[in-house]
């Protein structure tokens, strides 16, 4: 068994760390010094590290860890990140032995072209595709694949803890009220999340049950919110791929 552990590193990011006693594994280490300062403070071995596509804020930790310990690497094949020592995409089982901790492997490009997510322990590992009230920007993949990927994570349990790579929760409701104003589930998490931040503590993870709830981008075929999108494009669209398309950019623009 283990358990999960935000690191800090950059402005926003965390380091999702899974640990026990003894060990630990890393999800997206971009930064190497909070992951070793942490190590050291709790006395923990490095045992792997996992990573959820090529963007140096996930990867640009990992060289430096490796030179400290000589661990398995395992993030997207078919993404240039150099230091992957076991590439793994849809269908790829990873196996943390020491943390008795066993992931199956989801493609979700769209954010990045072969962006993958880590699903297991009812706790999903979901980089950037996936944020609490929103989604990764769409950099090199396309609206559509996006939309699949996010409704493949959708269709995941209700119970699914959501570990995402960055704090945007905040910002996040404020754009999704702007979407959705009659959505009252907003104005409860907005009020939760805002006591956890002046805590100074995270608003991850979430569940999927409440990103179901509350996340414009997992909304897309609810009436309020394709009504929405047709007063900001001033025109109708109604398929859910046109309607996440322009809730994207709606939010690119804000
Ligand atoms: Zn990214």
């Amino acid at each position: 068994m283990f358990e999960v552990v935000p690191v800090s590193a950059f402005k926003d990011n965390y380091v999702w760390t899974l640990r026990d006693a003894r060990h630990a594994a890393v999800v997206d280490p971009g930064d190497a010094q909070p992951v070793l300062d942490y190590l050291a403070r709790e006395k923990l071995k490095l045992v792997a590290i996992l990573a959820t596509h090529h963007h140096p804020d996930h990867v640009g930790g990992v060289a430096r860890l490796l030179e400290k310990s000589r661990v398995p690497v395992y993030g997207p094949k078919n993404e240039p990140i150099p230091t992957l020592t076991h590439p793994v995409s849809e269908g790829d089982t990873v196996t943390i032995g020491e943390l008795g901790a066993k992931f199956s492997v989801l493609d979700i490009p769209g954010h990045t072209r072969a962006h993958i997510a880590y699903y297991g322990a009812g706790s999903l590992f979901c980089g950037d595709t996936l944020f609490a009230c929103g989604c990764g920007r769409v950099f090199e993949g396309t609206p559509q694949q996006m939309y699949a990927s996010l409704e493949k994570l959708r269709a995941l349990p209700d119970s699914t803890k959501v570990y995402c790579g960055h704090e945007y929760t905040l910002a996040n409701i404020g754009f999704a009220k702007g979407v959705e104003p009659g959505n009252s589930a907003l104005e409860a998490r907005e009020a939760r999340d805002r006591t956890l931040r002046e805590a100074g503590k995270p608003t991850l993870p979430s569940t999927m049950g409440e990103e179901k709830a509350t996340n414009p981008f997992l909304r897309c075929r609810e009436p309020a919110v394709v009504e929405s999108v047709n007063k900001y494009l001033g025109s109708r669209v109604s398929d859910p791929v046109g309607v996440f398309a322009a809730i994207r950019e709606w939010k690119n623009r804000s």
